[in-house]
């Protein structure tokens, strides 16, 4: 039998993460990443934040270097996109009409940024951005005093926002819901962002929905259902992403908003695993259904795709967490908040440094730290174990947060 093979589709961060966990493993055959993007890998956070400051380094840090690859013998296809998936014959055709055969395929295709689909959302001076080439675009198109008008105040829109007022753009956000981040976060927590963003002049439009776009050539103006019109030159959507399964799907893997995985990252397929922003983790005895769009969640379903090919047990499983960065204030976020989570706030917004904690049935469920590192770190433990929480005691920043636990419910959840 010829050498058996791993092939993984996208060198994001959660394949380079499949193909290193693979070798410290020791896969004993070859492991094959196929990238449809040239040049070398990177990391995407970067992209919404230091890359576009004035005076960045063009440099985008690489999510391994290339040498790395060379040495743990890891083959990489660069430049050519996997177009077809046959399960029967465990082979991927490539956009150049090359085949590679598989013993064990890791999809890590991620995901894309949803485009703007209203009349004129072809207009030249419109972008999304998701890879280098976005933000390189974004970033020349972004010059002092230029009119920027960006279209949804989520994580992305926010932190081009942010980018766009520090280099003297006139900045608008235009949102459809009431307040900024609701997906992710509370009231209290959204109204500091947006009076961080206020102070540093930009404007909001709530409750607005972006029905065109005109211009003569490029993009010159967005309109939104009340008939208002916003100057642009240019026009930034941050409107969410959309998995890119298509692969899978037309192969009969089942999907659901997502390649469905469980906690192994198996698909339906047993040849097939999924990891990072394509997925839809779905493990009914936990009641976890989601699909998460972060680093976090990408390295870790890489880790225990690997392990599971390894024949490992999968690594413990970790609170999801994330973070932003905007006008240099960091939030960070332990746990999955629910909107009808008992609300706790620790600390006092004007201060600058504050945690809101998110409680289900007593316990932390899930928190929130706005410049407060350590309330993050003593929160991500206590989200982890379950903790039943003093409210009283945790909503002054005087006590340590540990001491406002009244008991520790699960230490292995
Ligand atoms: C601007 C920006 C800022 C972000 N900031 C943060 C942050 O601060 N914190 C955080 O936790 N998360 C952040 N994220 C989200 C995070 O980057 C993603 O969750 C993460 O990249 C997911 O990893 P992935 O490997 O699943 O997907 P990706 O990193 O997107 O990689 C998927 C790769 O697959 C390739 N590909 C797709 N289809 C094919 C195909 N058919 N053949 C070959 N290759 C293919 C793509 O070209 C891509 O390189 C940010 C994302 C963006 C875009």
């Amino acid at each position: 039998m010829s050498e058996e093979s791993i092939v993984i589709i996208g060198a994001g961060h959660a394949g380079v993460q499949a193909a290193v966990r693979l070798t410290e493993l020791g896969w004993p055959g070859r492991i094959v990443l196929v990238e449809e993007q040239d040049g070398p890998t990177y990391e995407r956070p970067p992209l919404s934040k230091e890359y576009l400051k004035a005076g960045a380094s063009d440099e985008i840090p690489a999510l391994r270097k290339e040498h790395y690859f060379d040495e743990k013998r890891i083959e990489r296809i660069k430049g050519s996109g996997v177009v077809g998936l046959d399960r029967e014959a465990r082979n991927v055709t490539l956009s150049d009409g090359g085949q590679v055969q598989y013993s064990k395929l890791i999809i890590a295709t991620g995901s894309q940024a949803r485009p703007l689909t209203v009349p004129g959302s072809d207009l030249p001076g419109i972008h999304l951005l998701k890879t280098r080439a976005d933000a390189e675009a974004l970033r020349t198109a972004m010059q002092p005093g230029s009119e920027v008008v960006i279209i949804g105040a989520g994580y992305i829109g926010l932190e081009v926002a942010a980018a766009a007022a520090a280099l003297g753009c006139a900045t608008t956000v235009l949102e459809f819901q009431d307040r900024v981040m609701s997906r992710v976060t509370s009231d209290v927590v959204s109204r500091h962002f947006e009076e961080l963003h206020q102070e540093h002049d930009t404007r909001f439009v709530f409750g607005t929905a972006v029905t065109e776009v005109r211009g003569d050539g490029r993009v010159q103006e967005v309109v939104t259902a009340d008939g208002a019109t916003y100057a642009a030159d240019v026009v930034v959507a941050g409107i969410g992403v959309v998995p890119r399964q298509e692969l899978a799907e037309a192969a009969g893997i089942t999907v659901k908003d997502g390649i469905v995985v469980d906690l192994d990252s198996r698909t339906s397929d047993p040849s097939v695993y999924a990891v990072g922003d394509v997925t839809r983790l779905i493990d009914e005895e936990n009641g976890i259904n989601r699909r998460l769009e972060s680093i976090q969640s990408a390295l870790a379903q890489a880790i225990n795709a690997a392990n599971h090919i390894m024949g490992q047990a999968p690594a413990r499983h970790e609170v999801p967490w994330f973070w932003t960065v905007q006008h240099g204030v960091r939030l960070q976020t332990a746990g999955l908040r629910s909107p009808d989570d008992d609300v706790v706030v620790r600390g006092t917004p004007e201060s600058g440094h504050f945690s809101v904690l998110y409680l289900r049935g007593g316990r932390l469920a899930a928190i929130d730290t706005i410049a407060a590192l350590g309330d993050f770190t003593a929160g991500k433990k206590l989200v982890a174990s379950g903790a039943h929480i003093d409210t009283d005691l945790a909503a002054d920043p005087a006590n340590k947060l540990t001491t406002a636990v009244r008991e520790l419910v699960d230490e292995t959840r």
